[in-house]
């Protein structure tokens, strides 16, 4: 196999797989093997079953592992087992090597050893053996010997460079300056060529090798050549890219008769007299692997072969800068960009089309198979946004593998990033592999589950993140010689690594866009002070040589579109939901370009559900701006000045048409768009983003303080959902003899009752008794009362207001735990958590309050209100004083003196003590005295400690 030197060359050299090739090539062979590894072998995430599991088992998980021997021909030995195979691979090698005692800088072959590996494989590629292999030269060499004439079998050097991998890394090993210049690989073939004289000839001042001695006839007719079906005539569209700025890039379309020679019709295409001083740039990696730009050798570029860099120097004049620009490497007079070449598959043509829309793509750097996964139906409409939130909101490649992308095209280092935690970070994994317990009993009624089950006999693994780290990161991009060309090292610190990691991604893609799209310099400095960037200007100027000038694209300012408020028309019946920061909007939507003078429209885009991100700058702002005043269901139509030529032109595959009415008319892009869904940010993400630790966490711990400043032995969680209060419960020492939760969701309850079985078991401290209810805190039950500890966190604004004001009366009145507390979320602090959308949310707020009800959402989907502290005060302090507690107030998340106070609000009711003047507290019950009550709530988990 030769291909493996694509990632193998550039990526790996000092990898011991490297050594191991550089030392024994083909003599040293891999063979990998699965190793198959069940759950019981590792420790892995808990997978929570839904109700319709069956007997609520977990189903076993399975690992596939790697693990590979490597024989070399005096020995062989066996890696370690891995999760990728390429880390299998890697071991055995590295086994290799140090049984072998290579000291890594031996293995690096020298610059003589490199040209005789050269001398070796150009001896080859022009071998009878070679024909017969499948490999995309061997189509060149048999349209070469297929030319008439003086040409018949001269086969272009450069062809050599575009095909084999091979040849190209052997070039960079003997000069890594290869690299930047590639034309220096053409002369280091040249003098391999010239050391097999005997056989190869390339006379001086020659682009060509023509081998001497005539391949055998059955070669040339191999069994390769008559399995596919007679080739066909291939057209191709390409463009014309001249090297004079004033003369414009022109498409063209040529027909290769299966007797010619493709290189020769370009040749022909380009003035020239045949393919064989023809060059092919690299690809330009833009479009497709094919596509690459074909361009005439300057004259005297082989006179001073060796200097080449003078040849810079003297040619400046003819640099094609437009060329230049798409494959980041000089090319000097016209040019052709094209995608054609013979595959490894077979000796037919492959060919795509490139159009002027492609063009205008490469150029703005919106390309189909595009980093930024929005961009690629959605061209004039998407932008990349300027912050990263979370993962599953993000679409396509992450901005860290984007930047990474973006290096490589531009032939720089990986960039290094580097992140760290501002304190220590805890992680706890405890495995536990239970068999049929006796302590854990389950009792889950037939209705609630579908079919009964008794007992678990599942392993409960449980992982746990017990983190108050934050992480800052910092990224440097590299040239290939490990000079720094720019730092990004924001100050903030991130709740998660990789947030952080992306985010200053995303800093360092968004700066090098506004480079791209022509910023003026000045606001390039400021905005790189913004962005925490620091930039080496001679360095990055030198690295991107074919910036912003080639186009003249002009970014239109921003803040100036947004101020130049456009008009839009809303129209429909609306949900009344609007989607704010963070939630998902999935639209359907049109663009078209409007000539002024009342000219047809034309269609430049459009995509029937099309979802981003709000409040991220992931489509144009006036589309954002328009979307977070619709609610789902309304259509909105509103029309903006064109952003720039470029794009338009890049959304449009009728180049002629779209161009001629942009020069002839004042045109407006016309938007239609209806919003069809909004997305959530889930509650939980958007606390995790906005807290640290997570708001969630803050009020357990809250709770846990008051616990254990108390003398509690008792504690009922109500409302206690998946047991997050119970479990943290656990980690600290309490008095807590005796803990009971209670919730409506039976699928909540077994989760938590399997996290709570799996650490009582292991210790359970002072607790004695632990019960999870099925039941509805509204409801009377004996068994709810007389607790130490009450704790109701996050759960009344799940209930109607009434069914909230009922259990306040419940549970100060009947079940009456010595204290309470109870928590909610502040309304009033959801403008902090959604009002970072930029500068509309004024006149957003304004609009929707004008409109009654609510300028916010709350803050989850299930929620039935959410309370002002006015509000939630006046309700505790009512309940309060009606059953004889003391209320304090307090919360967490922000601070209780700054406006707009806490981001949950707590009341901590402290029963009074009783005095004779007290009247009769039962007589305040909502359940008379004298009814029978009878018990509503389920057991769905009982653990005793003494059983
Ligand atoms: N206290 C938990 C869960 C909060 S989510 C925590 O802080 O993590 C709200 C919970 O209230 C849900 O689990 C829901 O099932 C529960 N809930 C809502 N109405 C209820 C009712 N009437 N009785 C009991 N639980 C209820
Ligand atoms: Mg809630």
């Amino acid at each position: 196999m030769e291909v493996e030197g694509v990632a193998g060359g550039r990526k790996n050299t000092g990898t011991p797989k490297a050594i191991i090739n550089s030392k024994f090539g083909s003599n040293a062979s891999y063979v990998v093997e699965e190793v198959v590894q069940h759950v019981q072998d590792v420790c892995t995430e808990v997978s929570v079953p839904g109700l319709s599991v069956p007997g609520l088992s977990i189903p076993k998980k399975v690992h596939i592992m790697y693990r590979c021997r490597l024989e070399l021909p005096e020995f062989s030995v066996v890696s370690g087992t891995f999760r990728k195979k390429k880390d299998a691979e890697q071991d055995a090698a590295q086994q290799a090597v140090d049984k072998l005692g290579i000291h890594p800088s031996i293995g690096k072959p020298t610059w003589e050893e490199s040209l005789e590996e050269l001398v070796s494989r150009i001896s080859y590629l022009f071998s009878d053996k070679f024909l017969g292999t499948r490999h995309p030269m061997t189509g060149h060499l048999r349209a070469t010997l297929r030319r008439e004439g003086d040409h018949c079998g001269s086969f272009p050097i450069s062809v050599i460079t575009a095909c084999d991998v091979k040849v190209n890394s052997l070039c960079k090993k003997i000069d890594p300056k290869v690299e930047s210049n590639p034309s220096l690989a053409l002369s280091f073939i040249k003098v391999a060529a010239s050391k097999l004289s005997g056989s190869l000839s390339s006379p001086d001042e020659k682009l060509w090798i023509k081998r001497l001695n005539p391949y055998p006839h059955d070669i040339i007719e191999s069994p390769i050549d008559q399995e596919s079906c007679p080739p066909e005539v291939a057209t191709v569209h390409a463009l014309y890219i001249p090297s004079v700025m004033e003369e414009p890039v022109e498409p063209i379309s040529f027909d290769v008769l299966p007797s010619v020679y493709y290189m020769d019709i370009i040749a022909q295409k380009l003035r020239m007299a045949s393919a064989s001083e023809l060059l092919i740039s690299r690809p330009t990696g833009k479009v497709s692997s094919e596509t690459k730009l074909y361009y005439a050798a300057p004259e005297m570029y082989w006179s001073e072969a060796s200097s080449s860099l003078q040849l810079a120097e003297s040619c400046k004049d003819s640099l094609n800068v437009r060329a230049s620009y798409l494959c980041d490497q000089d090319i000097y007079g016209n040019a052709i960009l094209a995608a054609v070449d013979y595959t490894w598959k077979s000796k037919e043509l492959s060919v795509e089309d490139i159009s002027m829309q492609s063009y205008y793509r490469m150029l703005i750097n919106k390309t189909p198979a595009g980093a930024y996964k929005l961009s690629r139906g959605a061209v004039i409409t998407a932008a990349l946004p300027s912050v990263f939130t979370t993962k599953t909101n993000w679409r396509g490649l992450l901005p860290r593998d984007i930047l990474n992308t973006f290096c490589r095209q531009y032939g720089l280092a990986e960039p290094s990033f580097k992140s760290g935690s501002t304190c220590q970070c805890e992680v706890k994994v405890s495995c536990e592999l239970a068999g049929p317990s006796k302590k854990l009993k389950t009792m889950i009624s037939e209705n609630a589950t579908g079919q009964a089950s008794a007992g678990f006999s599942t392993s409960i693994i449980k992982e746990s993140v017990e983190s108050e780290s934050t992480y800052q990161c910092e990224v440097k991009i590299l040239s290939k010689t490990q000079e720094v060309i720019l730092v990004c090292s924001p100050k903030e610190s991130f709740k998660r690594q990789n947030d952080c990691i992306q985010t200053v991604a995303l800093r360092v893609l968004s700066w090098l866009n506004m480079y791209f799209l022509g910023i003026e310099p000045e606001k390039l400095n400021t905005s790189a002070e913004a962005l925490d960037i620091t930039f080496n200007p001679e360095r990055f100027h030198e690295e991107f040589r074919f910036g912003p000038s080639i186009h003249g694209y002009q970014q239109r300012d921003i803040q100036e579109v947004i101020n130049k408020k456009s008009q839009v028309d809303i129209e429909g019946q609306g949900s009344g939901i609007s989607p704010t920061s963070g939630s998902l909007a999935r639209i359907t939507y049109s663009v078209s370009l409007v000539p002024a003078d009342g000219h047809t429209k034309e269609l430049l885009e459009s995509a029937d559900e099309f979802e981003f991100e709000m409040g991220t700058g992931a489509v144009i702002s006036h589309l954002e701006v328009a979307i977070a005043q619709m609610s789902v269901g309304q259509s909105a139509c509103f029309s903006i000045d064109i952003p720039d030529q470029e794009q338009i032109l890049a959304a449009s595959d009728d180049f002629t048409r779209i161009n001629s009415l942009l020069n002839s008319y004042h045109c407006r892009l016309e938007y239609s768009v209806k919003l069809l869904h909004i997305t959530e940010l889930l509650e939980d993400k958007m606390e995790q983003a906005f807290f640290s630790p997570t708001l969630s966490k803050q009020r357990v711990e809250f709770a846990v303080d008051r616990i254990r400043q108390s003398d509690a032995t008792s504690l009922i969680d109500f409302g206690c959902g998946s047991g997050s209060l119970l479990d943290s419960l656990l980690d600290y020492a309490t008095g807590l003899e005796k803990i009971v939760g209670v919730d409506i969701s039976v699928k909540s309850l077994i989760h938590a009752a399997k996290v709570l079985h799996s650490k009582l078991s292991k210790d359970s401290g002072t607790i004695r008794s632990a019960v999870l209810y099925d039941g509805s805190i509204t409801v009377l039950d004996s068994r709810l009362c007389g607790f130490d500890m009450g704790t109701c966190l996050e759960v009344i604004e799940h209930m109607e207001e009434e069914q909230a004001h009922m259990f306040g009366d419940i549970v100060l009145g009947s079940f009456r735990p010595k204290t309470m507390i109870i928590s909610t979320p502040n309304y009033e602090y959801n403008v902090i958590l959604q009002g970072s959308s930029a500068g509309n949310q004024e006149e957003n707020v304004h609009e929707k309050s004008q409109a009654g009800e609510h300028p916010f959402k709350f803050r989850n989907h299930d929620h039935k209100f959410e309370w002002t502290r006015q509000q939630f005060e006046s309700w505790a302090t009512k309940i309060a004083t009606k059953h004889h507690y003391w209320v304090q107030f307090s919360g967490v998340g922000g601070s209780g003196d700054v406006e707009p106070g806490f981001a949950s609000q707590i009341a901590v009711f402290t029963m009074e003590p009783p005095s004779p003047s007290t009247p009769s507290r039962t007589g305040d019950s909502p359940v008379s005295s004298t009814e029978e009550v009878t018990d509503s709530c389920k057991v769905v988990w009982e653990w005793n400690s003494s059983n």
